[in-house]
């Protein structure tokens, strides 16, 4: 049989783009390594509630056309992410906002909240930020990085605020008015009945082959000449699929703790609670019901623990510093000078994506593709 692309990964960007391409009358194959469609996105129900398998998924954008898009596979809630922050026996409202700065300070106006910031970060003398702690000091002053990011920020990613990239910190809003909303995007929520799902309609028609390694899957249908492809979009880790011939990209990844909690109906109170002390071994736990408001029995938590990445781990995280963004480049510079291949998505194009920004990537690549 013919098909115009090998999808490797039934992700959301392989999804995006296998649907997209079949629009246009063009077939794919997609394989999977995994048992299961939909990535890191994937959510299973467990005692009917819709569980992040693979870590808390919040869709948020601000891309109208991607918001628009998504809303064809899923009916999707009015789910704010408003994320709680533990440190020691203090509680906060994250992002950084005026309830988090009220609670650190016993204050109550923007005036008193900026100007104790400000005092800090003369203090702290920084004028150009170099790094994650430098960027952070210098946005939210001393006291709210010692106990809200500092902690945090090493048990994620294993190494010092130092040596990160400031980017990462820029993710999450600075406000000075009481919102306890995480992004700025004016679109966000969650799919009810989860992400598979939305995979799964992405998918229909389309023939997906689960438990299928790339390259063992390359080897046989070479072969045995049973299966021919136009072109590959490859959505696994880049330098993997060129055997790490520069060396390997440094990745994070994660472990999950699960517990079903048969007698407990409000573990937390809220969907997401950090934990941003370094003594507490995992970063977060995640309270699946409340992502979709639900009131039935029982709940389920899951407690992430970051973790290093080996190969052979799953890769949660690519670590964009500077190094291993040049690193990248150059397996980029192969990746280019391929006419057969795509490289697409968090793994394919070592970035830390959000899921909005994946779906925009894979639509633009679809309108290159069908305009070349
Ligand atoms: N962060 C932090 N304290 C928190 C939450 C986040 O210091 O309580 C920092 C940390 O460096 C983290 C980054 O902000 O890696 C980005 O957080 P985000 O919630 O966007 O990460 P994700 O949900 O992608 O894991």
């Amino acid at each position: 049989m013919h098909y115009d692309y090998l999808v490797v990964g039934a992700g959301i960007f392989g999804a995006v783009f296998a649907h997209e391409m079949k629009k246009q009358g063009k077939s794919s194959l997609v394989i999977d390594k995994r048992s299961h469609i939909a990535g890191n996105i994937y959510t299973e129900a467990v005692n009917d509630i819709q569980v992040h398998k693979y870590g808390a998924h919040i869709f948020h954008t601000s891309d109208k056309e991607v918001w628009d898009y998504v809303q064809q596979f899923a009916h999707f809630n009015h789910y704010v992410n408003s994320p709680l922050a533990v440190f020691e026996d203090e509680l906060y409202n994250l992002p950084f906002n005026m309830n988090t700065f009220s609670k650190m300070w016993g204050i109550r106006t923007p005036e008193e909240a900026k100007r104790i910031i400000d005092s800090q970060i003369a203090e702290a003398g920084i004028t150009e930020p170099r790094n994650l702690e430098e960027q952070a000091v210098s946005l939210v002053g001393y006291d709210v990085y010692r106990k809200l990011i500092e902690g945090y920020t090493r048990k994620q990613w294993g190494r010092e605020c130092r040596e990160l990239p400031s980017f990462i910190i820029k993710r999450l809003p600075l406000r000075f008015v009481y919102d306890n909303n995480y992004f700025n995007d004016p679109y966000q929520g969650i799919p009810e009945g989860g992400y598979t799902q939305i995979v799964g309609k992405m998918l229909e028609g389309t023939t997906v082959l689960l438990n299928t390694e790339y390259k063992a899957f390359i080897n046989d249908s070479a072969k045995s000449g049973k299966d021919t492809f136009g072109k590959v979009l490859y959505t696994g880790m880049i330098d993997a699929y060129y055997d790490y011939c520069y060396g390997a990209l440094e990745y994070r990844s994660l472990r999950f703790e699960e517990e079903i909690l048969e007698d407990c109906d409000n573990y937390q109170g809220n969907a997401v609670v950090n934990y941003t002390e370094w003594k507490i071994p995992y970063t977060r736990i995640i309270e699946h019901k409340h992502f979709e408001f639900g009131k039935g029995k029982g709940t389920v938590i899951t407690r992430e623990y970051p973790a290093a990445w080996q190969k052979g781990d799953e890769p949660y995280y690519p670590v964009n510093n500077e190094e291993n963004n040049a690193l990248y480049q150059k397996y980029k510079e192969l990746a280019d000078k391929e006419s057969g291949v795509i490289f697409g998505g968090r793994l394919g194009q070592y970035r830390y994506f959000d899921m909005d920004q994946v779906v925009r990537c894979a639509l633009d690549m679809v309108k290159k593709e069908t305009c070349s």
